[in-house]
């Protein structure tokens, strides 16, 4: 079967015939989403972002519970293969995407999806925003902590003080998150 696992919820694709769609926390904390197998990962995004708060609230929870794992992703995740990480992305950042975009009041104009590994992502004058799938393999919170970075950039095109004001605004201890994404490897436009 085709599971897209996130660090805090589980796309699972149920019966064709099925139409609707179904949250569920199970044991671990996981939020499980139950889709028809019909469903493009467009309409998954949009549930997500609909029970945005709710996943959230779910996530935190489990972040609690799980808070020495949260920099750790196990080696059977990272033997998967790229295409496999690239559809997750597809659902799991631009998921954060839509999420931050709105919280800041800011617009996208494109999104592209990268395999670069020395660049976590970048942002352009046109509003054009890449990120590279490989953000998957670090903590949730670094991922958000690139996306706020790029979507600061919509403000600011450069990393002079009012940006770094800016990130700080949504992303208080993003200097910490910083390091972090430092010591896993890649830069950040
Ligand atoms: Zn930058």
């Amino acid at each position: 079967m085709n599971i897209i696992q996130g660090k805090h919820y589980a796309i699972v694709p149920q019966a064709r015939w099925r139409r609707r769609y179904v949250l569920t926390v199970i044991k671990d904390g996981t939020v499980e989403i139950r889709i028809p197998a019909s469903w493009k990962e467009q309409k998954i995004s949009e549930v997500m972002f609909r029970h945005r708060r709710w996943l959230a609230k779910r996530a935190e929870e489990l972040e609690a519970r799980r808070e020495k794992e949260a920099n750790k992703i196990s080696i059977d995740w990272c033997e998967l293969p790229d295409t496999w990480w690239r559809k997750a992305a597809r659902v799991d950042l631009w998921n954060r995407l839509d999420i931050w975009a709105d919280e800041m009041s800011l617009t996208i104009r494109k999104r592209r999806l990268t395999g670069a590994r020395t660049r976590w992502g970048s942002c352009n004058s046109m509003g054009d925003i890449s990120l590279s799938w490989r953000l998957m393999l670090t903590a949730p919170e670094l991922r958000d902590y690139v996306v706020i970075h790029e979507l600061a950039h919509r403000r600011h095109m450069n990393h002079s003080p009012r940006f770094w004001a800016e990130v700080a605004r949504w992303c208080p201890d993003y200097k910490e998150r910083r390091t972090r994404l430092r010591t896993s490897g890649g830069e950040i436009g």
